[in-house]
């Protein structure tokens, strides 16, 4: 791994008289002045200017004009970005590698920055510190960085009504390079997708079981598992494998890295099987009939439901003009995903994190899972503290129990939905924990001292983020997988 050295530049004041220091060195040099020489120009002594050179002393204005002069460069030269020479970058790295916290949390003495340190030397410690750095970030992902990133992440999606304009042109692009007007996107569509971007398909039994599928960047090739057996649709494997390789996704820097590709190819993906122009097309005139419903976009683009919800969520405020939440609820009521600019105020730990939260119970996600028939869509009003939302929920399984996936809309823009004439009707007055926290009186008093039950606890909220160079996947399994395969 090489050290990152042009990145260094820019996280801390101390750059700048780093930088600038190696700079003043470097001219000074190249102009044949000492140390005294410089100095007596400058009126200090040369110690001072040695100080200088090092980085260790801020310049003022004054100074920089007056240092600008005498060695015929603009300020603007003497304050450029970037260092001056490769050797330069490395030394200033090295300076800026023992100032921060990690290396003086070290048992380490200070290593003086000497013309005899080789190149390969210095590169080898910045590779060391960077790797320390990587596992102490890696340590400290914990589930409230998580959290952290997960509500930074929802406010961001927020602010752009969960719609990304160039994931749609990158989405646009790719189909018209195929030919596809738009449409519910086939099998075949996808293929041609995967050999237009330069890489043949290749069905497997032996796929490691860390993965959904592995991309080959030598030989141009994605491997995909033979048999699905989570029931997910084998086209969204496929688009996602594209779809990272698409937005060149790499090591991600951290958690929230990691989350926001997930976020974009999530949404590539998407966006390539319910294309913008037609699912929009289909949506306004739904609109016009006041008939949206996420069930008859699922029907149309042949997709599963979820992919369908979040597929409205992206353009129902870009292009239809009304706001909408989106919720992900497992059986135990407990949210795995959340998404709302319609100020529906999800439950909020104290970090402001929604995922893990347990929803009201009469929400409509969680009241769906009392209805026997779970073939039709379930529409519900619920009066909240924030006002009269409607919402239409539905059941889908996977391999980690039961989920609600919800859609819902201020009562106000409600009459563009189908569903909206439901008779279900409910009252949550939670946050406040009487309306479903706490036990009612007559129940509490009968079992309060006589109850020990054990909790079920959902690991993934307690798990550290998993570590790897990709999240969660056996890197040694992978590359154990390509070598099998290759030639
Ligand atoms: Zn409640």
């Amino acid at each position: 791994m090489t050290p990152s050295i042009p990145n260094r530049a820019h996280d801390e004041d101390m750059l700048d008289s780093l930088t600038v220091g190696r700079r003043i060195r470097q001219l000074r040099t190249e102009r044949g002045l000492t140390l005294d020489h410089l100095g007596a120009e400058l009126g200090r002594a040369a110690s001072q200017v040695s100080v200088i050179e090092n980085g260790k002393r801020e310049l003022k204005l004054s100074e920089l004009q007056k240092l600008a002069r005498i060695l015929e460069v603009t300020v603007d030269e003497l304050l450029r970005p970037e260092a001056p020479s490769r050797r330069a970058a490395l030394e200033i790295a090295l300076e800026r590698a023992q100032r921060g916290p990690l290396y003086a949390s070290l048992p380490l003495p200070s290593l003086p920055v000497r013309k005899s340190l080789s190149d390969e030397a210095i590169e080898t410690i910045l590779a060391l510190h960077d790797e320390l750095q990587r596992l102490h970030r890696e340590r400290a992902a914990t589930p409230e960085e998580a959290r952290r990133a997960n509500t930074e992440l929802r406010k961001t999606m927020r602010k752009r009504n969960n719609y990304f304009g160039e994931l749609e042109t990158t989405a646009k692009g790719l189909l018209d390079a195929v030919g596809h007007a738009g449409g519910p996107l086939s099998q075949r569509v996808a293929s041609d997708l995967a050999n237009h971007l330069g890489f043949s398909l290749h069905f497997v039994p032996d796929l490691p079981g860390s993965t959904r599928s592995v991309t080959d960047l030598r030989n141009g090739r994605i491997y995909l598992p033979v048999g699905q057996s989570d029931g997910a649709d084998p086209r969204s494997t496929l688009l996602q494998a594209l779809a990272c390789h698409v937005l060149g996704v790499g090591e991600p820097k951290d958690y929230a890295d990691f989350l926001r590709q997930r976020v974009e190819t999530n949404y590539l993906a998407a966006a390539l099987m319910v294309p913008e122009h037609t699912a929009v097309e289909f949506l306004l005139a739904a609109k016009s009939k006041r008939e949206l419903s996420v069930e008859d976009l699922r029907d149309t683009f042949a997709v599963s439901y979820e992919t369908a919800a979040h597929r409205f969520t992206n353009l129902a405020t870009e292009h239809l003009g009304v706001p909408v939440h989106f919720l992900k609820v497992h059986e135990s009521g407990t949210i795995s995903k959340a998404y709302e600019n319609d100020s529906a105020a999800f439950p909020t730990d104290a970090l402001g994190a929604v995922e893990g939260q347990l929803v009201c119970r009469y929400w409509s996600a969680r009241r769906v899972f009392d209805v026997s028939d779970r073939f039709s869509p379930y529409h519900q009003y619920t009066d909240k503290p924030g006002g009269t939302y409607w919402c239409t929920s539905r059941i889908q399984t996977s391999s980690q129990g039961h989920f609600s996936v919800s859609v819902g809309t201020p009562f106000a823009t409600a009459k563009w939905f189908r569903g909206r004439d439901t008779a279900n009707r409910a009252t949550s007055t939670c946050p406040d924990d009487s309306c479903c926290r706490r036990a009612p009186e007559s129940l509490a008093s009968r079992w309060e001292k006589f109850s020990l039950p054990s909790a079920r606890l959902n690991s993934s909220l307690l798990a550290a983020m998993p570590t790897g160079m990709y999240p969660g996947v056996d890197s040694t399994e992978v590359f154990e997988f390509l070598e099998h395969h290759d030639g």
